[in-house]
């Protein structure tokens, strides 16, 4: 009988999911207030994978890319193979990154290049207030156990204003109930994994990760 209603509480929380994605699917905020380009960039929301249970990970990154926008997938290049490569040590296979984990970011729409730089555009605080609702609707929907924070901006958006990505990767967060693991982006272009003591760093997140996906596989 418990697991009867736990099935149909997991159903209804897919269901009402997969409608909030679609209202982010329509939204044109952004556009309308002048800061994006309706031809380059659509909100990126992509419903649970067909055969999976109602993800209890939620990963925050700061916006998507343009390969996510073409593909409609996020981290589905390089830094998603390291992003999966961290994860393995973390307890979720290869396999399982988009069945176990539902993707978003502070901001939905791919925000363009950053003029005269190889990374893309930072979105503007005004971007990021106009998506923030969608976020928090977001977590209000999926009820997660574990928010993946990924770089620095998604960092702040949850913990404040945080120093560095050094202050807070490779611990860890409770707040009302939710364990909250920073992580730095796994962008080749980013040199911060370059030093030792960081790639220790993330090591001991993928520990506490493991930790905490062990315990959610027991109580699922
Ligand atoms: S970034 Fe967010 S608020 Fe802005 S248009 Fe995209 S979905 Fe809407």
């Amino acid at each position: 009988m418990r697991a009867d209603a736990t099935v149909r509480a997991s159903e209804r929380a897919r269901r009402r999911l997969i409608t909030l994605n679609a209202e982010i699917r329509g939204c044109r905020l952004c556009h309308a207030a002048g800061f994006l380009d309706e031809a380059e960039s659509v909100p990126i929301a992509r419903d649970p994978e067909p055969d999976a249970p109602t993800p209890r990970i939620l990963l925050v990154g700061q916006a998507p890319g343009l390969r996510a926008t073409i593909t409609d997938r996020p981290f589905a290049g390089a830094a998603g193979n390291k992003l999966r490569d961290w994860f393995e040590q973390g307890g979720i296979p290869r396999e399982d990154f988009w069945r176990k984990i539902h993707f978003s970011a502070v901001t939905r729409c791919y925000p363009g290049r950053l003029p005269g730089a190889k990374g893309d555009r930072v979105p503007s605080p005004q971007e990021q207030a106009l998506c923030r609702p969608w976020l928090d609707g977001l977590v209000d929907v999926v009820k997660p156990r574990i928010v993946l924070l990924v770089g620095l901006l998604a960092v702040r958006t949850f913990h404040g204003p945080v120093k560095s990505l050094a202050a807070v990767v490779g611990e860890a967060t409770v707040r009302d109930g939710i364990l909250y693991i920073p992580l730095p982006h796994p962008s080749g272009v980013s040199r911060w994994l370059n030093e030792p003591a960081n790639v220790a760093a993330v090591a001991r997140a993928m520990r506490i990760l493991r930790e905490a996906v062990d315990d959610l596989d027991r109580v699922r």
